[in-house]
């Protein structure tokens, strides 16, 4: 049996005339940057959101920058961000200009700790940006009162959290602003690059669309130096045409994670990813910490399973952040999870005999 670790082909094999024919109608408009077809996504994003404004950007990247821009972040302030995610979460706060102040995260979820965020908190620190990693949702309420109670932004990297619940609201609504991704590969991706913010806050919006549109709402209209980040049309299309089966890939893969949960919970060399209460999952990523991690990666290779090891670094050990300065044991829990992690199959289009064939082959390789 062969479990890759994503299968495109197969999503879109399964939609492919809704996505061809809206492909194909936006391709015939012949507008192939912002106009309809960017409009209608970003209506039925925030619709689905229950938020008031989304705006369309090139992709998620430039999705947190243009929000820590729009908030003024700049050379001399610092923003706190987990010491445990993907680069460009920390490399939006460097590119504005301002000093990435890593904290660390904690050992169930690997997600910002709120108790070593206030000790993070200096004079310079403008905000703290939370990462909803692998699609778990951040100690939210938590971290928006220190957040308050010290006066800082609170901005949330969405990415990997398409439609994650923190208690009644979706991750990226409870902050100043929440960015997404479509990179391809997330629960919600487009044929390319793209991205999108969402808030509450009409006048933050209205800049933060001048910021991606080279600071004009309207032709020649320039009222300040933005950048070039929209989103092309094609790229609107095929996610307005997929938007409508998120919350059933989340479903299915929230249900992959229970029949994980089910056949390894038993087992003690593997430590499972865990919810927080009062929230749900999106299982953007599925990883566990597992004993022996790379041996057991190469045993699944061998069997045809693909997995995926998220990520092999921690930010402050990256060559780009090095001249932070930080020391080795600055993180101890994030310090090991890069030797740890391994990220199995979580796929909606997975079936069961697969993750039973992953379960079994782990068992297989702790009782050998
Ligand atoms: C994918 C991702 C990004 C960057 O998004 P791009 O669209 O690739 O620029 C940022 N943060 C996290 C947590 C991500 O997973």
């Amino acid at each position: 049996m062969k479990v890759p670790f994503l299968d495109l082909e197969l999503q879109y094999k399964q939609h492919q005339s809704s996505i061809d024919a809206a492909l194909l109608s936006t391709l015939y408009t012949f507008s192939f940057i912002g106009g309809d077809a960017v409009n209608r996504f970003e209506t039925a994003f925030a619709d689905k959101l229950q938020v008031p404004h989304c705006i369309a950007t090139g992709n998620g990247t430039d999705s947190l920058f243009i929000i820590l821009n729009a908030l003024g972040v700049g050379p001399g302030d610092e923003v706190i961000v987990p010491a445990f995610s993907c680069f460009p979460s920390a490399e939006a706060v460097a590119r504005c200009g301002a000093k990435p102040v890593f904290a660390d995260v904690d050992e169930d979820h690997y997600l910002l700790d709120p108790d070593k965020v206030e000790r993070c908190i200096t004079g310079n620190t403008k905000a703290i940006l939370i990462v909803h990693l692998f699609g778990g949702a951040a100690a939210i309420q938590e971290l928006k009162e220190i957040a308050d109670r010290h006066q800082l932004h609170l901005v949330e990297d969405c990415a990997q959290a398409h439609l994650t619940r923190a208690g009644s609201s979706f991750a990226g609504t409870l902050g100043i602003a929440g960015a997404f991704s479509f990179y391809p590969t997330k629960n919600l991706g487009a044929y390319g690059d793209a991205g999108c913010i969402v808030t509450h806050d009409a006048a933050l919006a209205e800049r933060m669309r001048r910021l991606g549109n080279h600071g004009a709402l309207h032709k020649n209209d320039h009222v300040l130096a933005g950048t070039n980040s929209r989103m092309d049309a094609l790229q609107a299309s095929v996610l307005s045409a997929k938007l409508p089966f998120l919350e059933e890939w989340n479903r299915k893969r929230r249900q992959h994670a229970t029949r994980y949960q089910e056949q390894l919970s038993d087992l003690t060399e593997v430590r499972l990813p865990s919810v927080r209460e009062g929230t749900d999952h999106t299982f953007h990523i599925y990883a566990v910490r597992a004993r022996r991690r790379d041996l057991l990666k190469d045993w699944l290779q061998t069997r045809g399973i693909q997995t995926v090891v998220h990520y092999p670094y921690t930010l402050h050990n990256v060559e780009a952040f090095r001249y932070l300065n930080y020391s080795e044991g600055s993180f101890p829990v994030a310090h090991r999870l890069p030797h740890e992690l391994l990220s199995l199959p979580v796929f909606p289009e997975l079936n069961s005999a697969q993750i039973d064939y992953v379960c079994e082959a782990i068992r297989e390789f702790y009782c050998q």
